[in-house]
């Protein structure tokens, strides 16, 4: 399952529980997921999975019960809950990027402060093309 999303990974997945269970492993529902971690827990070969997951970069980690843990609960795992920004590329604490409920992780993937400046941008773009609108309209009457 795991060679199907990820292509390239250890071959200890060879040995993996979750070999055809895709769907219940991608869950997103409480149900879903306790099914998932529960075959996770009788993989043989969880604790490799587990420090192999933990390992993966944001972008790799994909939004599914690997190792026993959720997404959200594997990027938590490394430390203190950071990620990316997609923006400005800095590392944050997950607090620091606003909430989205179909994000990973509940998360934007713009921190709070790039979030911010884009919306400063796009009002002053939208207040200049209403002052450029202004002063074209008095110009031509
Ligand atoms: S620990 Fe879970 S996700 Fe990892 S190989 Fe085993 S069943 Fe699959
Ligand atoms: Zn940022």
């Amino acid at each position: 399952m795991i060679r199907t999303l990820l292509g390239d990974v250890p071959d200890f997945h060879a040995r993996a529980a979750c070999g055809g269970k895709a769907t219940v492993m991608s869950s997103r529902d409480d149900s879903g997921i306790a099914q998932a971690k529960a075959i996770c827990a009788r993989c043989p070969v969880l604790n490799d999975c587990r420090a192999w997951a933990g390992e993966l970069r944001e972008e790799k980690d994909p939004e599914m019960v690997l190792g026993g843990l959720t997404w959200l609960e594997r990027r938590q795992g490394v430390p203190s809950g950071e990620r990316r920004c997609n923006t400005c590329q800095q590392v944050k604490s997950f607090t620091e990027f606003g909430r989205r409920s179909k994000g990973k992780g509940g998360r934007q993937s713009i921190c709070l402060d790039c979030s911010r400046q884009q919306s400063k941008a796009a009002y002053d773009r939208r207040v200049q093309q209403k002052r450029d609108a202004h002063k074209n309209s008095q110009a031509t009457s």
